[in-house]
């Protein structure tokens, strides 16, 4: 069996590399939209045959390739996998950043330009991690698997849905790089749900009004705040988050400076986006919509949430429906998850403390690996307050830190469970 210590002692050696390799893929303007990856690919894949690891690559549509690469036993799924995406935003107004968005400069200590963040220094941490556990593990007794995926930044359909949905990858554990820091473990989402409701109303002559018709655009304002009052409830949280909801929702209330948002991870999040409806100022409007946006704490699901917009809008005497939704139910993974425990200690003897067990309020690609059986985290690095911003930038110590941690994470999971 390998031993810890080799494998960590050479992954230091490559850090250097590692730090390069993120500045390579930040000088690759993956920008989506329009989002070909032709480049950035080609770039990988040169990089992947000079390192002697095999690839697999997708491309459902012209430009938008995925690269898939496994190693260790032959086993038919990966026990332990990577993903990230390598895509990036627009960069927005380029006279707004102070340094070339494209340029991966290190100025004290921290790499910056678009996607250093938000994914490449995770990117790059997680290809050096797979590079090092093949190349130096001998007998590798799990397989590992590393998906790039094209299209995080839009949705997620051609990349690891498609990954998921169409070559049918079931890995057991997951970790994906997004910029979480190096001290915070994200093992939980809330839920997404987004509807549109549309009320109707009864024309008149505006010199009429309020006297005559019925007004479905002050209808639908008042059902809008009836539905905002929704975010007072509080849900009954499972037993086993409810360290973790506390937590999570402290941190973020103290980021903000706004002590309401410590309710964060036990309330709904609602948002009401789009308004439409009327037809002429001087007609009583006979219509209007809204489209809401309500994000899931864990404890409630989707149909939870539709049943209590409905006995809001059963006031409304059947002038006021919802007309569509769609979303995603809250997901996590068991805090008592082998991945988690792995990281858990592994970051112990890295950083000589525990990272925090956390939750996200938006979505990530990880409630897709988590409904097909998978347990996934979140754990990379970056700043997360630069985020699709400008000066956009990740401490070079913090994508060694994630590195080193990932690696010793990998060797106690996979040392603990040989097949
Ligand atoms: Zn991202």
């Amino acid at each position: 069996m390998v031993d810890a210590d080799f494998l960590m002692r050479k992954f230091k050696e490559e850090e250097d590399d590692l730090i390069k390799l993120t500045q390579e893929l930040v000088k690759i303007p993956s920008v989506n939209p329009p989002g070909d990856m032709t480049e950035i690919t080609g770039f990988l894949r040169d990089y992947f045959n000079d390192a002697g690891l095999n690839y697999e690559a997708y491309e459902p549509e012209k430009g938008v390739i995925t690269l898939y690469l496994k190693s260790g036993r032959d086993e038919e799924h990966d026990f332990l996998h990577f993903n990230g995406h390598i895509d990036v935003v627009p960069i927005g107004e380029r006279s707004k950043w102070t340094v070339d968005p494209f340029g991966g400069e290190i100025i004290d200590g921290y790499l910056y330009g678009r996607g250093s963040s938000d994914m490449k220094a995770g990117v790059a941490a997680t290809i050096k991690v797979f590079e090092i556990l093949t190349r130096y593990w001998e007998g590798l007794p799990r397989r590992i698997g590393l998906s790039l995926v094209p299209d995080e930044e839009t949705g997620g359909r051609l990349g690891t849905r498609y990954l998921i949905d169409k070559v049918g990858i079931r890995p057991k554990y997951v970790v994906i790089g997004e910029p979480s820091t190096s001290f915070r473990l994200e093992i939980g989402e809330k839920g997404v749900y987004n509807i549109t409701i549309r009320v109707e109303g009864f024309p008149a002559h505006a010199s009429l009004s309020p006297h005559v018709g019925d007004n479905a655009i002050m209808k639908v304002l008042k059902i809008g705040d009836e539905i905002y009052k929704l975010s007072e409830k509080t849900v009954d949280v499972p037993e086993k988050l409810k360290d973790v909801v506390e937590n999570s929702g402290f941190i973020v209330a103290q980021y903000f400076k706004k002590p309401s948002l410590s309710r964060l991870y036990k309330s709904l999040s609602i948002n009401v986006g789009m308004i439409r409806g009327g037809d002429k100022i001087n007609i009583v409007p006979s219509w209007a919509e809204i489209d809401v946006d309500i994000r899931i704490p864990h404890g409630w699901t989707k149909d939870d949430v539709r049943k209590m917009v409905e006995d809001i809008l059963a006031k409304y005497d059947g002038s006021a429906k919802i007309i569509s939704d769609r979303g995603e139910n809250p997901s996590y993974t068991d805090p008592d998850s082998p991945i988690i425990q792995s990281i858990l200690e592994a970051s112990k003897d890295v950083m000589g403390f525990e990272v925090t067990k956390h939750l996200v309020a938006g979505a990530t690609d990880g409630r897709f690996f988590r409904k097909v059986g998978s347990d996934a985290v979140i754990y990379g690095p970056g700043e997360p307050g630069r985020i699709h911003s400008y000066d956009e930038r990740v401490s070079v110590d913090d994508i060694k830190k994630v590195g080193e941690v990932l690696l010793k994470a990998s060797y106690n999971l996979i040392s603990s469970n040989p097949f």
